[in-house]
């Protein structure tokens, strides 16, 4: 039990990863840094009619992203090189042979037709699906007929059809599962790839993997995995199979309690620091209450023991609350860096690029904490760039009087020339206006703000045209004029 930690992260390029697939990854590299072990990153790709292209890419820029860093996997090597299952093809023919070769597995030809029928008649009797062991009994004299005819065969692995299989899961304590319900299930296909039980536990066991942190999903494997150990003579690691995902229906996590790839959480404007804190929250916790977790106090806090036996909860709101709380709390120069791409990608393509740095230190602070996600900056800060604004007369109206209105924006104007250009001045100015107009200061200030912005609601008002500048904003009441005058 005192093997130096060594954790993988086994993602197959089968689909872009969600929460439940990082999760996982970040739990295992959680643990390599609690204990200063070693994380490693392992492509199981050996069902190549299920990849899928651009997976693999996904799967890596999700790690990064949140900024889990691998010792040995895919672009950094390490000793075990390569880190591609497809690539390690003889370990797996080795072991397969070797089972066979101590009566623990053996050849298979059965057809895929033979195969399906059996499928169907075991349906309509309403038996349990499984292999029927037909090939398990053939002599000698049997298998050299059919290899002399060349027949195509898989490799089983002869599962003992009685006893039990028993394991120390260390979130669940002891599993037991009974043979008899385990079929003799295929380690090498007929094309000399294996299966992911093979594979996966050839490799555990050569990459010297200590603790196997995995989904709950693959707890039904498990029994398979340690027969394969025991057949082959591995010591088998430490297993801990993670809690569900669930939402917060307690149904099946999906698209509809708002669960996406990482990838789009990114592009959808969530931190990376957001993500990394509320994964670990998705079955793990401190204290039950703790919330917010930066990236050092998470490998410190880590714990096997603290990860929940029941299913973490997806909670949308949540990760909206937090990332907000990020959000807040980014300097002005990171909240801009990281706002930048949004901006550049949704501001009107007439903007000059790339922005004015001068000008987004002016407005960026007025809506900083207003977003909850990077998404929202552009649509927040829309105005201070789109010049030509969609307003109706009625809008900007003062008292519904036309007269009267075009009377108040020409002194507006005057004003506007004359005062200096900083908040406490134009407010000072306003407010008078509005008292010597006899005016409640929101029926000038409303309609002000219309015209300046296009909106009903905004930041602050005199904030907000100072950021913006003079020229803008004279602009904007020269065009609202405009408007007026033509109603
Ligand atoms: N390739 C499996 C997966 O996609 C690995 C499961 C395991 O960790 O053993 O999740
Ligand atoms: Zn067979």
């Amino acid at each position: 039990m005192d093997k130096p930690v060594r954790v993988r992260y086994a993602p197959s390029p089968t689909g872009f990863p969600h929460v439940g697939n990082i999760r996982t990854a970040l739990f295992n590299w959680l643990w390599a840094r609690h204990t200063g072990g070693k994380f490693l990153v392992r492509i199981e790709d050996t069902d190549t009619a299920r990849t899928v292209p651009g997976s693999l890419e996904s799967i890596l820029d999700s790690l990064r992203w949140i900024g889990l860093d691998w010792d040995e996997g895919p672009e950094v090597g390490g000793p075990h090189s390569p880190y591609f299952q497809s690539q390690r093809l003889p370990l797996y023919h080795q072991a397969a042979a070797a089972l066979v070769k101590s009566g623990h597995a053996y050849k298979c030809y059965c057809t895929a037709e033979r195969l399906e029928a059996m499928r169907i008649e075991q349906q309509k009797n309403k038996v349990p699906p499984g292999y029927d062991r037909k090939c398990r009994s053939m002599s000698d004299r049997e298998r050299q007929e059919m290899e002399s005819q060349g027949a195509k065969s898989v490799i089983r692995f002869k599962v003992p059809l009685e006893g039990q299989t028993v394991f120390n899961d260390l979130l669940r304590g002891e599993v037991v599962f009974e043979n008899r319900n385990l079929d003799d299930f295929v380690l090498l296909k007929t094309d000399g790839f294996p299966v992911y039980h093979l594979a996966n536990v050839v490799d555990d066991h050569w990459m010297q993997i200590s603790h196997v942190l995995r989904a709950e999903e693959w707890l039904s494997s498990t029994p398979r995995h340690i027969l394969m150990y025991q057949a082959l003579g591995y010591e088998p690691p430490v297993f801990a199979h993670m809690p569900l995902i669930l939402g917060p229906d307690r149904s099946k996590l999906s698209k509809r309690h708002g669960a996406a790839t990482l990838t789009e959480y990114r592009d959808q404007g969530y931190l990376p620091e957001t993500m990394l804190n509320f994964l670990a929250l998705l079955g793990w916790s401190l204290d039950e209450k703790t919330e917010l977790f930066t990236r050092q106090q998470l490998v410190d806090n880590f714990s096997l023991e603290r990860v929940s036996r029941t299913a973490g909860i997806f909670n949308r709101e949540k990760l909206d609350w937090m990332n907000g709380v990020y959000l807040r709390g980014l300097s002005l120069d990171d909240y801009i860096r990281r706002a930048l791409p949004f901006l550049n990608k949704e501001l009107p393509p007439d903007v000059p690029r790339p922005l004015d740095e001068n000008y987004l230190r002016g407005w960026i602070p007025l809506i900083k904490d207003r977003a909850r996600t990077l998404a929202e900056i552009p649509q927040l800060g829309w105005f201070f760039y789109q010049d030509k604004l969609s307003i109706a007369p009625a809008d900007i109206l003062i008292k519904n009087n036309q007269t009267l209105t075009l009377d108040i924006y020409h002194k507006i104007e005057d004003t506007l020339e004359r005062v200096p250009f900083n908040k406490d001045d134009l407010e000072k100015e306003f407010r008078a206006m509005a008292a010597s107009l006899t005016l409640k200061p929101g029926e000038l200030f409303n309609s002000m703000r219309t015209a300046v912005t296009g909106r009903t609601v905004s930041p602050p008002l005199f904030e907000t045209m100072v950021a913006m500048g003079k020229s803008r904003v004279l602009k904007r009441f020269q065009d609202a004029v405009q408007k007026i005058s033509g109603s």
